[in-house]
């Protein structure tokens, strides 16, 4: 390596130039579906865990053309511990936030879609987008059959981050997110986007894109007047029995 790249990142992993790397292929391919326009969204990999450091997308950047100097090393506040010319995001906390409060994290992914925004401002007043009966929810973590409901919780959006990570904290602080069968894969700030989380990036971006089809679906549906996911929890537990009942 040359004394450019040391000066990007002074104490690289070995597989940090390789994470770095599959950072900027997510960002090609989520800005190409426009989960990812303008400079919204951020990317984040778990490069160590004790003490907890993260890799993230560096603050402002055009996702479509990340280059292996957009990114900084923060330690557990979010604070940049490690990176040349770039500055973390105020949402860098939140990704810290999420990777402190599961062990089992290894990359938090954050995207602005249209649907994703959509529908939380939406369902804000509710607290959480309701997605039911879909076989695609089984692209969620623990998930294996189509007969289940999540609830994606929503907070309302804010410029300060301190105390939307203190509400994060305070709203997961019963939720076992190391289950086999989590009951939360990620939630949403109103009419601002998507975070969500996997062990590892690629369970990350799995998760991007199961929670992206299924927005547009419940969107969709919605548009198209069979609201059987948006109903009060009594109509759909309603319309799970009859399911049932057909299936007997
Ligand atoms: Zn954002």
């Amino acid at each position: 390596m040359g004394s450019h790249a040391t000066a990007t990142l002074q104490h690289p992993a070995d597989t940090s130039a390789d994470a770095i790397d599959r950072l900027r292929a997510i960002g090609r391919e989520f800005h190409g579906r426009g989960w990812s326009l303008g400079t919204s969204s951020n990317y984040s990999v778990v490069a160590s865990r004790d003490p907890l450091e993260l890799i993230i997308t560096a603050s402002g950047l055009d996702k479509s053309a990340l280059g292996r100097d957009d990114f900084v090393r923060v330690d557990a506040a979010g604070n940049v511990c490690d990176g040349g010319r770039g500055r973390a995001s105020a949402e860098t906390l939140l990704h810290c936030t999420m990777a402190a409060l599961d062990p089992t994290v290894g990359a938090v992914l954050h995207t602005h879609s249209q649907w994703a925004t959509l529908l939380s401002g939406l369902d804000l007043a509710r607290g959480s987008v309701r997605i039911a009966g879909y076989e695609m929810l089984k692209g969620l973590a623990g998930i294996t059959t189509h007969e289940t409901a999540v609830e994606v919780p929503i907070f309302a959006n804010t410029q300060d981050m301190t105390a939307l990570a203190t509400d994060v904290r305070r709203r997961f602080a019963d939720v076992d997110l190391t289950a086999a069968r989590p009951t939360v894969h990620g939630f949403l700030l109103s009419r601002h986007g998507l975070y969500t989380w996997g062990r590892d990036l690629a369970e990350a971006r799995r998760h991007v894109e199961i929670f992206e089809f299924l927005f547009e679906a419940v969107a969709r549906e919605r548009m198209f007047g069979t609201p059987a996911s948006a109903a009060p929890r009594s109509q759909a537990g309603h319309w799970q029995q009859q399911q049932q009942q057909q299936q007997q």
